[in-house]
């Protein structure tokens, strides 16, 4: 009989969406002709831009070409094409990433979670709370130490580093999923200076980078001295440019990127990972690849910008809406996340469950996403825009 990695049995069970869909249902059940607008899901909702569907399809036609079609991709790194467009996008807001620092993936999620392959499990990983759920689920299953560095009211949802406590990988979402919060230039810059003091690596997760609009607030952490020896970052074309069910994303390893292993040596984290990747991923479609490129190109960042503004343009009409009612919150301006403070005092489900009773309201429960989302709520800017105008005046008749 095999072993099995009994760690995935002490996972926290993921019944967050679940709970959702069965409250949900059971309303619908009791309320057939009730209009749920749901604000809850954090995928898009918008269609891809016309420029990156022609490029899919002008791939997908090369495919059916003696002369052009492609087998299996040599490195499954990407094509050079994408990855000097990416490396492009990263010169376009002044970020100096080279081609072969880049690699090409199905989406942020895997390397998110794959990427503690190349670790030792007797680290210690220290991720901010709350928090996107992959990288406390991912580090569990290994079996690792979890510490949590805490993301509150006090300091607006932007945990910093607490000198006194060590840490081995240290994992940071900016903008943030769930709490659309961001980190300044400064802020980070504190997390670099820790992790080059622990000798730590942090894993940098810019999935919303695209929806940033404040001037001084980085889109990338190689935006930051010293972040080159001390970091990796990932990033998806999923909310960029709403390939949530194309799946493309990049991860940045910087060449400097180097680790002792346990006999003294210098070990590349970029030629490990290229280790990894090469025995368990042999790349991404060279359609998908065509498609992602053309995000990058002058038309494609132009037609998906009309996608992001659509979203953003939703975000102000609920931070309108709770700015009128008087409830705080976090995002909204630089993340398609708006996360917001349970009015009178009320717990994230309760919250829930009279903003789906009295306005037919779907979000999520801050709770979900670790122990300081209690008392919190994710709404998104995801949705359509007249259905998130409806929304918010219903939240103001109940709240108002
Ligand atoms: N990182 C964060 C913070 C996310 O919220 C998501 C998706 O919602 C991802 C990564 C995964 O994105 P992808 O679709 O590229 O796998």
């Amino acid at each position: 009989m095999p072993q099995l990695n009994e760690n995935f049995l002490r996972l926290e069970k993921n019944y967050l969406f679940i709970d959702i869909a069965k409250k949900v249902n059971a309303f619908k059940a009791a309320n057939p002709d009730a209009d749920i607008i749901r604000m809850g899901i954090g995928d898009v909702t918008l269609p891809i831009a016309k420029c990156v569907v022609d490029a899919m399809k002008k791939g997908a036609d090369e495919m059916g070409v003696k002369e052009t079609f492609k087998g299996y991709e040599d490195s499954g790194a990407g094509y050079d094409f994408l990855k000097e467009a990416v490396s492009g996008y990263y010169k376009s807001f002044g970020v100096d990433v080279k081609p072969d620092e880049i690699r090409i993936n199905d989406g942020a999620k895997s390397d998110c979670g794959n990427i503690v392959d190349i670790f030792g499990d007797d680290n210690i990983v220290l991720i901010t709370d709350p928090a996107y759920p992959v990288y406390v689920d991912t580090n569990r299953m290994n079996g690792r130490k979890v510490i949590f560095a805490d993301s509150n009211e006090e300091n607006g949802f932007a945990a910093m580093p607490d000198d006194s406590v060590h840490a081995d990988i240290i994992y940071l979402c900016s903008p943030n999923n769930p709490t659309g919060s961001v980190y300044t230039a400064e802020q980070l810059k504190i997390w670099v200076d820790y992790a080059l003091k622990n000798n730590a690596v942090i894993i940098y997760d810019s999935a919303y980078e695209a929806f940033i609009t404040e001037e001084n607030i980085p889109r990338s952490i190689f935006a930051i001295e010293g972040a080159r020896k001390c970091a990796i970052e990932m990033c998806s074309l999923s909310k960029t440019a709403g390939f949530t069910g194309m799946r493309c994303g990049y991860t940045v390893i910087p060449n400097e990127l180097v680790f002792k292993s346990s006999d003294g040596q210098d070990v590349s984290v970029s030629q490990i990972w290229g280790r990894r990747q090469g025995s368990k991923f042999n790349g991404v479609s060279y359609p998908v690849q065509c498609a992602a490129a053309a995000v990058f190109s002058e038309e494609g960042i132009k037609q998906t910008r009309e996608n992001i503004v659509y979203y953003q343009r939703n975000a102000k009409v609920i931070s309108a809406a709770l700015d009128e009612l008087g409830i705080k919150y976090t995002g909204g301006k630089n993340s398609p996340y708006i996360w917001l403070k349970c009015p009178n005092g009320l717990g994230s489900w309760e919250f829930f469950d009279k903003l789906l009773n009295e306005a037919n309201v779907v979000g999520t429960p801050g709770a979900g996403f670790g122990k300081n989302g209690e008392g919190w709520f994710r709404l998104t800017a995801f949705g359509d825009y007249d259905r998130t105008k409806e929304a918010m005046e219903r939240i103001k008749k109940v709240f108002g």
